[in-house]
């Protein structure tokens, strides 16, 4: 009887170890969807209906200060304890006035525990803005759709790495922008200053108008993920894990890729993405992009992609 024990034994052994020894493609699934499961649409349409509701966001108002603490002090209350503004001057004209205001990124960091100078960065713009000559956005532009969506998904997903104690191995900066519609300028101080001290950014993920979708049936969505010449790999992880881990069917049209803050990082030679709605937003730029027009299910499907995103690039 023994001598057949020891083949039983070893097989044993061998199923043993086998089962014990998961693979980092395992590891990063595992990872990613206790994060995923916790991305909450409510959450996001909180986020959203808190900006609509501070007037307006526009970079030329007299509360564009406050505007960017109060996005510091939402982090803070994640835990982000360190999350703080980064000054810039803004000199422009106007309608023809002139104007030189200083303009205020907010920054939060989920520090890496193994590679903490190699910084994937998640970004969204904060200003607003309405269009049209007859409009006046210094005292209101709700800006729910664009761009307080971008904004409340890099607030979800820094609340739910938190939450969840996720430790990345590199470094993650989640950032909002001021200034992007008169011209990009947030990121542009942004990438200029990470370019100036040499700063390692493996990837930039940009969302900007991501909750619009009117279809409710959900085989019908789709989200444009543009990219740039220097975007690397990314597009194809992308595409990767949105049809792993959403409902989406994602494309790319990069007609519009020169139009957000992920253009500047690629002008300065980081790998970016810019996440982007399919369907055509009527209420762009006016009094009517409130949260009432948002879809935040459909939200929550694109925030998904940049979550597992900074999970691949980070767990390896
Ligand atoms: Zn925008």
């Amino acid at each position: 009887m023994k001598k057949h024990l020891f083949p039983v034994m070893a097989f044993l052994i061998i199923l043993a170890s086998c089962a014990k020894e998961e693979t980092l493609e395992e590891i990063r699934e595992s990872i990613t969807l206790d994060l995923i499961q916790d991305i909450n649409a409510d959450s996001l349409e909180s986020y959203v209906t808190w900006m609509q509701n501070m007037g307006t966001r526009f970079c030329l108002s007299d509360n564009r200060r406050k505007v960017a603490v109060d996005i510091r002090d939402k982090f803070r209350s994640f835990g982000y304890t360190t999350a703080y503004l980064d000054s810039f001057l803004l000199e422009r004209n106007y309608r023809g006035i002139d104007y030189s205001l200083w303009q205020y990124n907010v920054i939060a960091r989920l520090e890496g525990d193994r590679y903490p100078d190699s910084i994937s960065v998640m970004g969204a713009h904060y200003d607003s803005i309405l269009s049209g000559p007859e409009s006046d956005p210094f005292t209101v532009a709700p800006g729910a759709h664009d761009n307080a969506s971008g904004v409340a998904a890099a607030l979800e997903v820094a609340r739910v790495m938190k939450d969840n104690n996720f430790t990345p191995e590199g470094s993650i900066e989640f950032v909002a922008f001021a200034a992007e519609e008169l011209g990009l300028y947030g990121s542009w101080d942004y990438a200029f200053k990470a370019s100036d001290s040499r700063a390692k950014i493996k990837m930039m993920l940009n969302n900007d108008m991501i909750a619009y979708e009117p279809s409710a049936n959900m085989s019908e969505w789709k989200v444009n993920i543009l990219n740039y010449v220097n975007s690397l790999n990314l597009p194809t992880i992308a595409n990767r894990l949105a049809a792993k881990y959403t409902v989406l069917d994602t494309y790319t049209d990069n007609t519009l890729n020169k139009y957000s803050d992920s253009y500047i990082f690629s002008m300065y030679g980081y790998p970016a993405l810019f996440f982007f709605k399919d369907a055509d937003d009527p209420n762009y730029h006016s009094l009517n992009d409130i949260v009432d027009y948002c879809n935040f299910i459909y939200c929550r499907e694109i925030v998904i992609i940049s979550t597992a995103m900074l999970v691949e690039k980070n767990i390896y």
